[in-house]
């Protein structure tokens, strides 16, 4: 499979590593939102979230809290996004597993969100009797 964050991850290609464990190696995105965006990228395939091995899916956050630790202090950021888009429609775009460490500083201008709706009686009770 010619994956190009398989490549990275393994150290086929190089990258500006920021951390390596034997599951993941952190790099810096070569497009940064912001000074310090980063990507967690596991070392084993996963198309995405869903393919996940839930022992992958339960080291990357606890290896997310540490980064955005270390970022917190020394990059000094006033804040820090967690981004992690699955599927084409939701940005999506390297269909590898990656999590985004996003520094956020005062006055950075980087757009992460969404116009807020408001949750109806009718849509909340459906989603109570699929979701739960
Ligand atoms: P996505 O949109 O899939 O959530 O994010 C993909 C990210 O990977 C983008 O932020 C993009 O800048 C980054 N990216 C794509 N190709 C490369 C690459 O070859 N090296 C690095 N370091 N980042 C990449
Ligand atoms: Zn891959």
């Amino acid at each position: 499979m010619d994956c190009i964050f398989c490549k990275i991850a393994n150290g086929e290609i190089s990258s500006a590593t920021l951390y390596e464990d034997e599951d993941f190696r952190v790099i810096l995105d070569l497009n940064p939102a912001s000074k310090g965006h980063a990507l967690i990228l596991p070392k084993n395939h996963a198309d995405n979230l869903y393919a996940l091995p839930e022992e992958a899916a339960s080291k990357v956050l606890v290896l997310a809290k540490n980064m955005a630790l270390k970022m917190k202090k020394t990059l000094n950021c006033d804040g820090l996004n967690l981004v992690q888009n699955n599927g084409e429609i939701a940005g999506q775009t390297v269909f590898h597993f990656h999590m985004h460490l996003i520094p956020r500083y005062e006055g950075d201008n980087v757009k992460v969100g969404w116009k807020p709706g408001k949750l109806t009686d009718e849509v909340k009770e459906e989603l109570l009797s699929i979701l739960t």
